[in-house]
């Protein structure tokens, strides 16, 4: 098929909500087919907000980061060009470029989250039913409870033992490794459950992963296991001190994340989508994270790649953006740059400029009520731009400027980014947040921009691969400008 070269780029894509596969310019599809299959690499192994931490840090310091605080503790001053990265809690990261300007001029920041829907283990969670060993849980995020039970799930964590050591987890991802399921009903025995609605019929406590069956054998030397109650408990708890030295007690300070077992895939005949588990926020954070590590060695303004963690859940704490998080690591930066002030901090803030890079809605056939018609956004149309989120007469939104929004379309549109406008669907049906109105609050201008999604929450998400794409060619379009 012989490839177009696009005069007008993203403005012409947008008002008629095209597909943008045949205005892709010479040479593109390779690069976007490959950072693809880069990003499903990335997907299928970063399967919690610690993981995609540490992959991003990987990357930044093969890339020659340095860490920000080691910076300032060496007295090392930054010039343009210099790369450096500010990491917390070993869950959220910042990767940051001093531009040729003053940084009280403000920076360019692409902003994302790496936390995802799932099942959190409770902080006691292991007991017996009958003869089945369960792991309580209490879902992270928003969820629609239905979609969990009877698919492979695997186990992803921390635990830190009584001295402080800690033990990762990691089971159900390699093909040797067994895998977890949440059981259901049978259809023979469900003539009551078959009334009930979607958000009944799974209640968050029936939520429960199965561990275990087989019970400790009642040797005659094995006076413990003779007198257990709950012999399946035991013998797990055996296995796991045997395995990872740990005692049930341990679990009490542990985060263990339940999440769907297997990788990241091509979707479709054509292979034009990709399915995945926590593209919400992965494929933004991904995007933004490798937008940064291309970008031009010495940019005018400062560039920042922010990945946080407990957007989920209301981005409260301390890895969440309702923190000082931000702020601290701007702080440091001058520190570094040789130039703090308190004043000037403000500045920087308020003269930054944002993309608050996170997943957008797509319009499903399927579901044509809740969409509405000429605002919705469709798949491989292009990266989303939402003006404003928040539900029932904008509330609770960050709503950008039509200033700002002027800029960035232009910016778009200069870079032959596809894009295209959306709205979080039908007015007063429903609606979402990000933390574009958190980074509001310090007066910079922000816009929600991403990648939009089928099914967005459900254990398997869908993404259109020239959306995946073009997140990444916009952030770095966007990280790249001058305002
Ligand atoms: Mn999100
Ligand atoms: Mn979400």
């Amino acid at each position: 098929m012989a490839v177009k070269k696009v005069k007008s780029g993203g403005a012409e894509l947008f008002w008629r909500r095209e597909q943008g596969w045949d205005k892709l310019a010479r040479g593109e599809e390779k690069k976007l087919e490959r950072y693809c299959a880069e990003y499903i690499g990335f997907l299928s192994s970063a399967k919690t907000e610690r993981l995609v931490h540490d992959h991003l840090l990987e990357l930044a310091l093969k890339a020659g980061f340095r860490d920000l605080e080691q910076v300032n503790a060496e007295g090392v001053k930054l010039k343009p060009g210099d790369q450096v990265y500010r990491s917390y809690g070993g869950k959220t990261i910042m990767l940051m470029r001093v531009g040729k300007k003053p940084l009280s001029e403000g920076l360019n920041l692409v902003g994302a989250h790496s936390d995802c829907p799932r099942l959190d283990a409770k902080p006691n969670p292991l007991y017996q039913d009958d003869d089945l060993l369960l792991l309580d849980t209490h879902y992270y995020g928003g969820i629609r409870k239905y979609q969990w039970v009877t698919i492979p799930l695997a186990i992803y964590g921390v635990i830190i033992k009584k001295n402080g050591e800690k033990v990762q987890v990691a089971i159900g991802d390699q093909p040797q490794d067994p895998v977890f399921v949440i059981t259901d009903l049978l259809p023979h025995l469900e003539m009551e459950g078959e009334k009930k609605t979607l958000a009944s019929g799974i209640p968050g406590e029936a939520l429960n992963v199965l561990l275990g069956s087989r019970a400790a054998e009642d040797k005659e030397d094995d006076k413990e296991a003779k007198e257990a109650k709950d012999k399946v408990k035991l013998r797990v708890l055996r296995l796991l001190q045997e395995r990872y030295g740990i005692e049930e007690e341990d679990l009490f300070s542990s985060e263990l994340e339940i999440v769907p077992a297997g990788p990241a895939r091509e979707l479709g005949l054509d292979r034009s989508m990709i399915l995945g588990y926590g593209h919400d926020d992965r494929v933004c954070a991904y995007a933004g994270a490798r937008a940064l590590l291309d970008s031009e060695a010495v940019p005018q303004r400062s560039q920042v790649a922010l990945v946080c963690d407990k957007e989920e859940i209301g981005s409260y704490g301390a890895t969440g953006m309702d923190s000082s998080f931000l702020e601290n690591t701007v702080a440091e930066l001058f520190e570094a740059c040789g130039a703090y002030c308190g004043l000037n901090l403000r500045r920087a803030l308020e003269r930054s400029k944002m993309l608050s890079a996170d997943v957008a809605s797509l319009h499903d056939p399927g579901f044509p009520s809740v969409s509405s018609p000429n605002n919705m956004s469709r798949i491989n149309c292009g990266l989303a731009l939402t003006k404003y989120t928040g539900s029932r007469g904008k509330s609770g939104a960050s709503d950008a400027s039509a200033e700002f929004v002027a800029q960035v379309r232009k910016i778009f549109n200069d870079k032959q980014v596809h894009w295209q406008s959306c709205e979080l669907g039908k007015v007063d049906v429903g609606g979402g947040g990000t933390i574009a109105h958190l980074m509001a609050r310090h007066g910079m201008d922000v816009i929600d921009c991403g990648v939009g999604l089928l099914s967005m929450h459900a254990p398997w998400e869908v993404a259109g691969k020239l959306d995946t794409y073009m997140a990444y060619k916009g952030y770095k379009a966007f990280l790249e400008s001058d305002f």
